[in-house]
């Protein structure tokens, strides 16, 4: 077996969260090893693509706080890098004036002090012509955009390097062990190399629970469930400028029956991307690619919805009769309660090895913010002091022990599986 080097910290998944980590860990002057099963920036997990919005209006009162961090930090490592992947415009979320989870998101823009206006119908048609029914509303906030994800993810990985990181790709991990002589742990690629690390974060995405259960205590699953989503994009038959963010045109989100959200034009030349949160159960070795689904009740429903919701929300605007023109596959990493986990694995790997993973369809606008913390964490154990300790403690695993639904929510559910 060959023995590829020492490290002060192994990251194991260079998505958007391993490569954040990555950067912020060799920024810090840490000795840092980022490994990938795939080619870099490929397509099978869930960091690529075109387009990720980022939005401070969270039902659930900690995330907005981790958001408004984020920010500062997306535009730290732009300067750093010299491009964007961060394009800001207003966020507008859309749904009954009495829903659980919208009502949740203004209390918490007060909570948090987020500049926030709540527009009628009329109001809103005449801000943005966005239609909504009678007895809806429109919140509107200033954090709102579209971050480039395969752009972002590169950025990372590329001031990984410069700060000293040494990155692997074709590297599948299959398995980590604890060196309890020399205080570190081990992790071992299938093609046999091994790699010392003093700590290990895993960011495996929706291979964290196969990862875990190979390598971790006996019997030791994580709720986390792969589910494949897909995206889909329609042409627009009006003026492409109106639905651009240079012409103030908003990310958006619809807390109807099902969640849709979606971003301005900015993708593909006259198309907008408009989609259900939501998707099926999968394995994420052995994807369809959405090939079986295609005219599955399920996604018959999804695509029914989304035209009827296009039809009402903007009319002839937007061609909603024809369908959607272009899909495209995605994996989600979904927890019971839709919240993220980061802690340390605990058992027999105590703190040595990290876990960041069930992101649950809202991940990728963190992934500057959860970077920090898993460093944070990695370099100073339990007793570290972190930033933002109050809002990650919702991240824990403890919190499914004897309670497989996790943290309770006084609202419903945003992703719909089908
Ligand atoms: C269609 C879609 C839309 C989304 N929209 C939004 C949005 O608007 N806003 C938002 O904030 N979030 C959004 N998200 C969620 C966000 O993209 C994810 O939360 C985030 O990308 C998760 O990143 P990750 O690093 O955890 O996972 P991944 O990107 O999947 O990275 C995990 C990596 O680990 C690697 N790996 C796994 N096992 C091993 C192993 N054994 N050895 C080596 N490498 C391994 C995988 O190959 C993969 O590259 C969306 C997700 C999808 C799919």
């Amino acid at each position: 077996m060959e023995n590829s080097g020492r490290f002060d910290l192994i990251i194991i998944g260079a998505g958007a969260m391993g490569s954040s980590a990555a950067y912020q860990a060799a920024k810090r002057g840490q000795k840092t090893l980022l490994l990938e099963q795939f080619d870099f920036l490929h397509h099978r997990g869930s960091s690529h693509g075109e387009s990720r919005t980022i939005r401070a209006t969270y039902p659930e009162p900690y995330y907005s706080p981790m958001v408004i961090e984020s920010e500062k930090l997306w535009r730290e490592a732009e300067s750093e890098i010299g491009y964007n992947v961060f394009f800001k415009t207003e966020q507008i979320d859309l749904g009954p004036a009495d829903n659980s989870s919208l009502l949740a998101v203004v209390a918490n823009c007060k909570k948090h002090s987020i500049n926030h206006r709540i527009l009628n119908r009329h109001q809103s048609n005449s801000r943005f012509s966005i239609s909504i029914p009678e007895d809806w509303i429109a919140v509107v906030t200033e954090l709102g955009g579209v971050l480039k994800p395969t752009k972002a993810v590169a950025m990372f990985q590329t001031l990984a390097i410069k700060h000293g990181a040494v990155l692997k790709d074709k590297t599948e991990i299959v398995d980590v062990e604890m060196d309890e002589c020399r205080s570190g742990v081990l992790v071992s690629s299938r093609l046999g190399e091994k790699f010392w690390g003093r700590k290990c974060i895993v960011t495996a995405g929706a291979w964290m629970c196969k990862l875990v259960e190979k390598v971790g205590d006996r019997g030791m699953v994580l709720p986390i469930q792969p589910v494949e989503t897909t995206v889909f994009y329609w042409k627009i038959k009006g003026e492409e400028v109106d639905f651009s963010i240079g012409a103030g045109f908003p990310s958006f989100a619809s807390y109807g029956e099902p969640y849709i959200y979606g971003t301005p034009a900015l993708e593909f030349p006259d198309l907008i991307k408009i989609t259900v949160h939501g998707g099926r159960e999968c394995d994420p070795d052995k994807r369809t690619w959405g090939a079986a689904v295609a005219g599955t009740e399920g996604m018959t429903m999804a695509i029914g919805c989304l035209k009827e919701w296009i039809r009402s929300t903007f009319g002839e605007r937007i061609d909603w009769e024809d369908g959607p023109v272009m899909s495209q596959s995605c994996l989600y990493s979904m927890t019971p309660d839709e919240d993220y986990i980061i802690d340390f694995l605990g058992g027999k790997f105590n703190e040595y090895v990290m876990v960041a993973g069930g992101f649950s369809g809202h991940g990728f606008k963190m992934a500057p913010v959860v970077g920090r913390i898993l460093v944070d964490l990695a370099s100073g154990g339990k007793a570290a002091a972190v930033q933002l300790n109050e809002e990650i403690k919702h991240f824990k695993l403890g919190r499914f022990e004897g309670n497989p639904r996790g943290n309770a929510k006084g609202f419903e559910d945003q992703v719909r599986l089908r």
